[in-house]
């Protein structure tokens, strides 16, 4: 039976669930997706980074119909230099089956390194975190062109940063958008953004490549900061948010001194799809939805 919180997020309409996710969904074509990227590397030197929407998904056939969907996209992005691509090992049937998905990871995986093109594999909830770990060790020495995401409000995370070693890894380091409870995450949003930036050190200690995807301006000054007094060259790390937050002055500030800023694009090929994800994101997440009216309201 839906629990009380299920019953009312399912009850907001779809239109206003749509009304709330476009300004964080670049549409529901690869084309608007393509146009989106485009516009924002023309006019304000941002790359992107693309994503089909979808997780947790358990039907064998629509996973495959996804991983084609990400073929096509990467066809499309093949000589488009400013865009890599993200998955979701939820999307490519982790689900269905672990293998199966490994499979549809590493048959991305060898077709983004025949086109030179970025991937990464996303970080889900902590149910998927030791297979996506395993499976990027694994793949990467093969694939030179895969990243990963480490999620700082998980305590394993610094010891995950070990797992790593003489890889060369390319890491998407966030927050976490899953809530995970005591005893396997911190629940204090001051905790989890200094062990960012701690995982961001180790991880350039390690000679790896970092992503550092927050929205949190004290955080992504202070790891600019260290940056620039570690003397760490502009090749070793980018800066990375999502479609939709307003953090123009910070990325226009970033650009200008020459930094690599990268925005998470995520798109659809049915609204349907989009309304079913942010749904899900603000049952798994309230948090979130809060910060989506947030940002709305201060955009009007
Ligand atoms: P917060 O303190 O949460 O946010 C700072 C401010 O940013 C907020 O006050 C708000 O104004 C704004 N903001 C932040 N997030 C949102 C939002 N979603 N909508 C509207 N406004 C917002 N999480 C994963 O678990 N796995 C992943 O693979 C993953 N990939 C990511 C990729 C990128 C490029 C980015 C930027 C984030 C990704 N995340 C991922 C989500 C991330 O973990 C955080 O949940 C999210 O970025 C919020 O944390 P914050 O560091 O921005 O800090």
């Amino acid at each position: 039976m839906a629990s009380a919180k299920e019953w009312l997020v399912n009850a907001i309409p779809g239109s206003l669930v749509r009304f709330f996710a476009s300004p964080y969904v670049a549409g529901d074509s690869l084309e608007k997706a393509l146009e989106k990227a485009d516009a924002l590397y023309r006019a304000r030197n941002v790359e992107t980074t693309l994503d089909v929407l979808g997780e947790m998904e358990t039907d064998r056939e629509r996973v495959r119909s996804a991983v084609d969907l990400y073929l096509r996209t990467l066809e499309a992005v093949r000589e488009r230099d400013h865009c890599t691509i993200s998955v979701k090992p939820g999307h490519f049937g982790y689900y269905v089956d672990p293998s199966f998905c490994k499979d549809n990871l590493e048959e991305m995986a060898s077709a983004c390194q025949e086109a030179g093109r970025g991937l990464t594999i996303d970080m889900e909830n902590t149910d998927v975190t030791d297979f996506t770990l395993d499976v990027y060790c694994e793949l990467k020495p093969k694939y030179p062109i895969l990243g990963t995401v480490l999620q700082s409000r998980l305590h394993r995370t610094l010891d995950d940063v070990d797992r790593l070693g003489g890889l060369a890894a390319h890491v998407r380091v966030c927050i976490g958008i899953y809530k995970v409870p005591e005893p396997m995450a911190t629940q204090s949003k001051r905790v989890m953004k200094e062990n960012l930036l701690k995982i961001t050190e180790k991880l350039f200690d390690g000679g790896h490549y970092v992503c550092i995807a927050t929205h949190d301006i004290p955080t992504i000054e202070k790891a600019w900061e260290r940056v620039r007094e570690s003397g760490i060259p502009k090749d070793r790390y980018e800066f990375q948010m999502l479609l939709g937050v307003p953090r123009e002055a910070m990325i226009r500030k970033l650009v200008e001194a020459g930094e690599r800023v990268r925005l998470y694009i995520p798109y659809s090929v049915h609204w349907d799809d989009a309304i079913a994800y942010l749904r899900r994101r603000m049952l798994e997440n309230p948090f979130m939805a809060g910060l989506v009216l947030k940002n709305l309201v201060r955009r009007a």
